[in-house]
């Protein structure tokens, strides 16, 4: 199955709304069926509102999403600092549960003044730890879903990805394909080169390749990868390009949510992308 939906509050919505709690209405009313919400900048939420927000998606049977705190950094070398990394995604876990919301998105982390090869070991370290706390915290049912990064000074490219992946059932992966267009300054250019990024999360994690969280939308980038989200409609240059991806979840039958992380417009950009892929047969 396929879903689709935006991340965060389009401008389209604000102009009407303001609670979370109304969302679940407006994407039915658009067709959609998944939405992120974003701890971005601290687990600001109260219990109460998290089971306020759990009964407005699970009536609309819409699938939730979080996106974890941004200061996530799973790289840096300072122990005590990388243990508040660990808490963060723990506490974002837990609040979670209140919310009905399975999946967290997060950034692995930045390289810092580390080699690329040192900064992934030190992710790799603290992931083996995170799994440890997950079966302290008996989170059997939820999954931390690393995300494909498009700076170069990030760790994030779909093969270290795939390797987080490979670590536990609960690790999967969150593939933003505008993040990887930008990294490899425009590399997905063909139907092929959409098919290697999943034939990659297969070299890893076999058939586990088959479920995946998504983000997709248009990404300016320069010669240091991703510079900054576009909409649909300001981009004909950067890409990269739905058609491709529909055609590969199809054909190889992937279970996805497929967020959409454009610039304002996501609401519509996200009708547009399911389009899309309903008109593939
Ligand atoms: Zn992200």
């Amino acid at each position: 199955m396929v879903r689709f939906g935006p991340s965060g509050f389009c401008e389209e919505f604000v102009k009407l709304h303001s609670h979370t709690e109304e969302v679940p209405e407006w994407l039915m009313i658009h067709g959609l069926d998944a939405y992120e919400y974003a701890f971005n900048k601290g687990i600001r939420i109260s219990d109460e509102k998290a089971l306020s927000i759990n009964k407005a998606f699970s009536e609309k049977g819409i699938l939730l999403s979080v996106h974890g705190p941004y200061y996530i950094n799973l790289a840096n070398p300072d122990e005590e600092m990388a243990n508040k990394s660990k808490g963060y995604i723990i506490d974002s876990l837990k609040k979670m549960k209140l919310m009905g919301a399975k999946y967290l998105v997060f950034h692995p982390g930045s390289l810092m003044k580390a080699t690329r090869q040192e900064a992934f070991d030190m992710v790799m370290k603290r992931l083996k730890e995170l799994i440890v706390l997950l079966d302290e915290n008996e989170f059997y049912d939820m999954y931390i879903c690393p995300e494909t990064m498009g700076k170069h000074g990030q760790i994030g490219t779909v093969e270290e990805v795939a390797q987080m992946c490979a670590l536990d059932q609960r690790i999967i992966p969150t593939l933003d394909f505008g993040h990887i267009n930008a990294f490899g300054c425009g590399c997905l250019k063909t139907k092929q080169d959409f098919e290697n990024v999943f034939m990659t999360l297969k070299k890893y994690i076999g058939e586990r390749y088959k479920k995946v969280h998504i983000h997709f939308s248009k990404v300016m980038y320069g010669d240091k990868g991703e510079i900054k989200h576009l909409n649909y409609d300001e981009d004909d240059l950067y890409g990269p390009n739905f058609q491709y991806l529909a055609e590969v979840l199809k054909e190889h039958n992937i279970d996805a949510t497929v967020i959409c992380e454009s610039s304002g417009a996501q609401t519509q950009d996200s009708v547009k992308m399911k389009q899309i892929f309903e008109t593939i047969d």
